[in-house]
């Protein structure tokens, strides 16, 4: 960006795109429209917000901007819609916003009669509610420093005063608008579960647009303590905050925190009781005044819809869909749609503005004149100055060190995984081995002893392998997110992220997507377009899985002596390309973009904590051991069985394999793959791989070797696909042949678990395309790249 030239056009407003770097100017207005608009406007674009242009991306594109003490980054194409002007341009009385609070009368609660109390925490992403949560749980809870990282809601249990009390750990959000996944889904949980206290976490610093949300939650009615987190570096920041007195401005009981080392959690819980405790016989709440003409339309419409809350109410007259959808149960829905809308429009004319801006602005006005009041910042600190946990910024977003720094953190992520994880995978191999063979001894010959030996232990032994990779990759993705750099990997490739019609953001499921899809396809739940969600789901699984490298092992172990790395990387390359094309393809036909946003926030770097990191890794590890003690395990006898029967007195094992349900199944669909080379075991194992990747190979080991406890380590297994030959004594495997099953073997059919999480993420009929897609694909590529090969 940035040729300051065209600046001397003083009041008729300038755009942020056109601003140099450094400089720091005065938000006029947003323009466009929708989710994009509110969610700027959210963040703190209103009207006389002051923004300082930070740095370019290394690709140039996103721009850093700094506003309100937080870290946004933002697209050209985004900046170039919002308006500004100079810094010291009066524009704006914001400071004298603070209209105070009115209290709204509501029937009172009994919530000690209920058997379980149920608070939830509510706050914005990284402000420190999974650490809370933790805390008073006790519960083992991933903690992210990644806008989004909690998705799902997590419930733990803690107890005060002789109660239980259930906690609720929501998903981060800016804001309560029908906008994001996250912001539905709290939205939803509190008129569904009608907790009876929130707690509400704020970043004590960045109050002013941590506040915001406050607001929001204000008007829900509901009892509300508000945690005032990270008082430490507060506190080591030297400004002055005066709790007393905020806490009867916003009339909500407050309370310093310092969450991930504990210290404030008694007070906070103790607070939270109080309220819940005085919800009893008070029944008065506290809301944002909002100014006569406004206060009169939520008292009128609010006669109108007594089963609503203030926070609904006001959505109506917002136009919010959403809401408006919960009057159709209502009798006089039509009628209080059209009062709404005749307020709608008298509010406007009188502001002269549209209403989201005006009521974000209100909001933002009483939570700027209520700090006014109360936050003396430290003087000797340059209110311009970034706070120093962003000082690793120069280097990591540092314009030609960043794409170098971020390929060697991501080589070294790989590289710890495969070569160390190779130690302990030794390890468990002959483990189990040994166990096979214990347990092979002490059992009778028979149908029983085979099941346990070769369908089990063989089955599940082969995928219990990879356990130690998969702790080591989920160990480095939380350092890295726990950290806050998955943020900046996000704003830093962006760029090419956009190329192919994506988010930045969609960089960490496809990062997560070469441990596991499943964890991948729930982590694409960060976007917040769902468009670019949708995209991103169905493109994950061509990113190689950690499942389908014991396949690739075997196959260049045995066909290829030299290079073996690159023609590896070759397969992972050729994965990442076709997600591109795929992902370009669907961009220019059936979901075609829309507004596409990047608007992110760049969280301060902070000391990513090995217990964190090794929480993580456990939750993982135990998905990865539930999935194999169910779908792998199932999967693994149904297909020893389908290759076990039916039983014939006297033949070799091959034969009998050639000779069972399996083989039959194999036969028949050889026509299918003959094209690419393969043969009938062949076809076998990708059938049962779809399973999950993994069983490809001891599939093969069966088919070969007649053991199934084979793996890509099997000497044998290799020596025998060297060997093997067709009946007209031609090899089957050869260089050609394997690398064109490695190529199905990436792309086909992503295994039953990972279309299970599409299935929930996007719905049964993507999951369907999905598989045809991805087969078909793999079917394509495989026959190209084997009839061309055969060629030349
Ligand atoms: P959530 O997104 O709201 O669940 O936030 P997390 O609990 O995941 O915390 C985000 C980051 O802030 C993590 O790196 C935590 O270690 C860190 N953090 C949490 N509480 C505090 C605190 O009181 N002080 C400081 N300095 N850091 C904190
Ligand atoms: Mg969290």
């Amino acid at each position: 960006m940035n040729t300051d030239q065209n600046n001397h056009t003083t009041p008729p407003a300038r755009l942020l795109d056109d601003e140099a770097v450094g400089k720091t100017v005065q938000v006029v207005r947003v323009m466009g429209d929708g989710a994009f608009r509110q969610r700027l406007l959210e963040m703190g674009f209103v009207r006389g917000a002051r923004v300082t242009v930070l740095k370019n991306a290394p690709l140039q594109d996103p721009v850093e901007y700094m506003i309100m003490g937080a870290h946004i980054s933002l697209r050209h194409s985004e900046a170039a819609q919002i308006e500004v002007t100079d810094k010291d341009a009066d524009i704006c009385d914001m400071e004298d916003a603070y209209n105070g609070i009115v209290e709204t009368e509501v029937a009172g609660a009994n919530p000690l009669a209920d058997d379980v109390l149920r608070v939830v925490l509510i706050g914005n992403p990284n402000c420190g509610k999974t650490s809370l949560f933790n805390q008073v749980t006790g519960a083992k809870e991933k903690v992210g420093n990644y806008g989004g990282v909690t998705v799902d809601s997590k419930e733990g249990w803690f107890s005060i005063g002789g109660r239980r009390v259930q906690l609720v750990d929501l998903p981060g959000t800016y804001s309560l608008t029908e906008y994001s996944p996250e912001e539905m889904y709290v939205r939803t949980y509190i008129r569904d579960n009608h907790p009876d206290a929130i707690l509400n976490i704020v970043d004590a610093g960045n109050l002013e647009r941590n506040l915001y949300l406050t607001t929001q939650v204000m008007d829900m009615n509901i009892p509300m303590v508000i945690a005032l987190n990270m008082w430490d570096e507060l506190e080591k920041s030297g400004d002055k905050l005066d709790v007393e007195m905020l806490s009867r401005l916003l009339g909500a009981r407050m309370v310093p925190l310092t969450a991930y080392n504990g210290r404030g959690v008694k007070e906070v819980l103790q607070a939270t009781m109080e309220a819940i405790n005085e919800s009893e016989q008070e029944t008065r709440h506290h809301n944002v005044n909002y100014g006569t003409l406004i206060e009169d339309c939520l008292k009128e419409l609010g006669a109108m819809c007594p089963t609503l809350d203030r926070y609904t109410v006001l959505k109506i007259i917002e136009n919010d869909q959403h809401a408006i959808d919960l009057l159709d149960s209502q009798d006089n829905a039509q009628q209080v749609k059209k009062t709404a809308m005749e307020m709608r429009g008298r509010i406007e004319r009188d502001f002269n503005d549209d209403i989201v801006s005006i009521i974000t602005d209100l909001k933002y006005g009483f939570v700027r004149g209520a700090l006014a009041e109360v936050m003396k910042p430290n003087p000797d600190r340059n209110t311009g100055e970034t706070k120093p946990g962003y000082s690793l910024d120069r280097l990591m977003t540092n314009r030609w060190l960043a794409l170098p720094i971020l390929l060697v953190l991501m080589w070294l992520m790989f590289e710890a995984t495969f070569t160390l994880g190779a130690y302990p995978q030794g390890w468990i191999e002959s483990g189990i081995g040994w166990i096979g063979e214990w347990i092979g001894k002490a059992l009778p010959d028979g149908i029983l002893r085979d099941l346990i030996v070769d369908g089990i232990i063989g089955g599940v032994g082969g995928v219990l392998v990879f356990l130690p990779q998969i702790l080591i990759l989920f160990f480095f993705i939380s350092l890295l997110e726990d950290s806050g750099y998955m943020a900046r990997a996000a704003f830093i490739v962006d760029r090419i992220m956009h190329r192919v019609g994506l988010h930045g953001k969609s960089f960490i499921p496809y990062l997560i997507g070469f441990g596991c899809g499943v964890p991948a396809i729930m982590a694409t739940r960060t976007l917040e377009n769902r468009r670019d969600r949708l995209v991103t789901i169905l493109t994950v699984p061509f990113m190689s899985c950690s499942a389908r490298l014991p396949a690739y092992l075997l196959l260049v172990a045995a066909f290829f002596t030299a290079n073996q790395g690159l023609i590896l990387m070759s397969i992972y390359l050729i994965g990442i390309l076709v997600a591109a094309f795929t992902s370009i393809i669907m961009s220019k036909t059936f979901l075609k973009h829309d507004k596409t946003q990047f608007v992110m926030e760049l969280p301060p770097y902070r000391k990513p904590t090995a217990r964190n990191a090794t929480i993580h890794m456990w939750s993982k590890g135990k998905q990865y051991l539930q999935k194999m003690a169910t779908i792998i395990l199932a999967a693994s006898i149904i297909v020893w069985a389908l290759g076990y029967f039916p039983r014939h007195e006297g033949q070799t094992p091959q034969e009998q394999i050639e000779n069972s349900y399996m083989g039959q199944m194999g036969k028949a669909i050889e026509p299918a793959v003959a094209p690419l080379g393969f043969n009938w075991q062949m076809g076998v194992s990708v059938l049962t791989g779809a399973a999950a990747k993994e069983i490809v190979v001891s599939t093969m080991g069966v088919l070969y070797t007649g053991e199934s406890d084979a793996t890509e380590e099997s000497a044998s297994l290799k020596e025998k696909l060297q060997t093997a030959t067709k009946p007209n004594g031609e090899h089957v495997f050869d260089p050609i042949v394997a690398y064109s099953f490695m190529l199905f073997i990436l792309l086909y059919f992503p295994c039953i678990a990972a279309l299970a999480a599409i299935k929930r993420e996007a719905g049964t009929k993507w999951m369907i395309f999905e598989i045809f897609y991805t087969t078909g694909v793999a079917w394509l590529v495989s026959f190209i790249f084997y009839q061309v090969a055969r060629m030349v």
